[in-house]
């Protein structure tokens, strides 16, 4: 069905990637009248339904639909600040106090930028909590990545424990999880960032629960250009989120009773019980931006700004005449990008200690985290070196997993699943 209508029609003023398969409607002319034509699709909008049914010529069809809108799933709405983790900080507190009964949890990220910080984050913030073990070995390790990239020896990690044999719980991922793939013992599903479209919303949210146990599908907001995604959160805000996902994809859906089991704005409203509802706010409703944002502030001239730029490109230069390139691009092969030299530029006020680097520029190793800091502290001389480099002590990126992080944007999913059957098509 997304070959028929997304690559064969083209959307959001792009041309259609295959024409030809908006065109498979066709191909009912030359088999003999009568035979019979199944069309499948996971989940889809009711509009996209009507159009796809269209294209096929089956407007007369029988249309079997299974709602996608699972009752045992609370859906949670929190937003996101791009440069600031802390609104997983729930998870933290939730892996440090379940250990061994942790559930799984899988975290959704649209970019592999984005699995890669929060995934360090994540380790960072855990410390020894990160292991099952003082043995820190790759399957003491309680959190995993998962992308199109993924070495095929963590791959394999990650499915193991997601079918019950591993110690992974947390995984960090992209859409690269869940193709073709079912895992039942989900509880906790966090889409961190908003993805694409309603209909990648649904899928995320619908890998929670399956076991048919209570669970969660959190949310993360943040700017969007799709107008259904928009519109769902912009209600969700003020009303049940159920029924403002949902409704794209069934006729009257109901909120989930008591309110505390449907959405965040149902609990909110909740009064299950006379004296109202007695069931706790989620930790990730109300852990949200605990953590106080900077206090220190130091004025930054352009040519403060521009010594920093140029330090930090001959610190990126040196990195690439040290790297064998194995890689195709120097960002690939150091883990230090353009973009991260952007970001320490903007957020160069507010750098005065390691934390604040690794929790808000995407950085993914120590060393590159310590040098940034050294030529924030040449430049400035304002930077109190104690508190450095005690936070420094509780700070251990591992590098290990590390290697293949590249400068791709959110098109490289989609641009790897297609290239690969477009070889198949010819
Ligand atoms: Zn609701
Ligand atoms: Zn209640």
């Amino acid at each position: 069905m997304h070959l028929i209508f997304f690559r064969g029609e083209g959307t959001k003023g792009q041309p259609a990637f295959r024409e030809s398969f908006s065109k498979l409607g066709e191909l009912r002319s030359i088999v003999p009248e009568g035979t019979p034509v199944l069309a499948l699709t996971a989940s889809a909008e009711t509009k996209h339904r009507d159009r796809v049914t269209k294209l096929l010529h089956m407007e007369a069809a029988t249309q079997v639909t299974v709602s996608p809108n699972r009752q045992n799933i609370r859906l949670g709405l929190g937003s996101l600040s791009p440069n600031n983790l802390s609104s997983l900080d729930w998870l933290v507190e939730m892996i440090k106090e379940k250990e061994l009964s942790l559930p799984h949890v899988i975290i959704y990220c649209r970019t592999l930028k984005t699995v890669g910080r929060v995934f360090c984050h994540l380790k960072a913030e855990l410390g020894e909590n990160a292991w099952v073990d003082k043995d820190h070995k790759s399957d003491n390790l309680i959190i995993g990545m998962f992308h199109s990239n993924t070495l095929p020896q963590n791959k394999e990690r990650v499915l193991k424990s997601l079918n019950g044999e591993g110690n992974c719980k947390i995984i960090v991922a992209t859409t690269a999880l869940g193709m073709g793939l079912n895992f039942p013992n989900v509880s906790h599903v966090v889409l961190y960032g908003s993805p694409e479209d309603v209909e990648a919303i649904v899928q995320q949210v619908g890998r929670a629960g399956r076991h048919g146990q209570q669970s969660h599908a959190i949310l993360y907001i943040q700017a969007t250009r799709d107008d259904a995604v928009k519109d769902v959160v912009a209600k969700a805000k003020k009303s049940c989120f159920r029924q403002a996902l949902f409704s794209y994809f069934e006729n009257d859906t109901q909120s989930v009773k008591p309110g505390h089991l449907c959405c965040t704005f149902c609990h909110s409203q909740c009064l299950c019980e006379r004296n109202g509802c007695p069931e706790p706010i989620p930790l990730y409703e109300t852990l949200v931006n605990v953590k106080s944002p900077p206090q220190k502030s130091r004025n930054v001239t352009s040519s403060d700004k521009q010594l920093v730029q140029d330090l930090l490109e001959e610190y990126m230069e040196s990195l690439g005449s040290q790297t064998k390139q194995v890689f195709t691009s120097k960002a690939m092969c150091t883990g230090f990008s353009v973009d991260l030299i952007v970001a320490v530029l903007e957020h160069c006020p507010f750098i005065f200690d390691l934390n604040y680097i690794i929790s808000n520029l995407p950085v993914f190793r120590v060393e590159h985290a310590r040098e940034i800091l050294t030529i924030i502290s040449e430049v400035f001389g304002d930077i109190d070196s104690a508190q450095a480099v005690q936070e420094e002590e509780c700070l251990d990126l591992d590098i290990n997993f590390l290697g293949y992080f590249d400068e791709e944007d959110d098109d490289f999913e989609i641009t790897t699943q297609y290239s690969s059957q477009e070889s198949l098509f010819m």
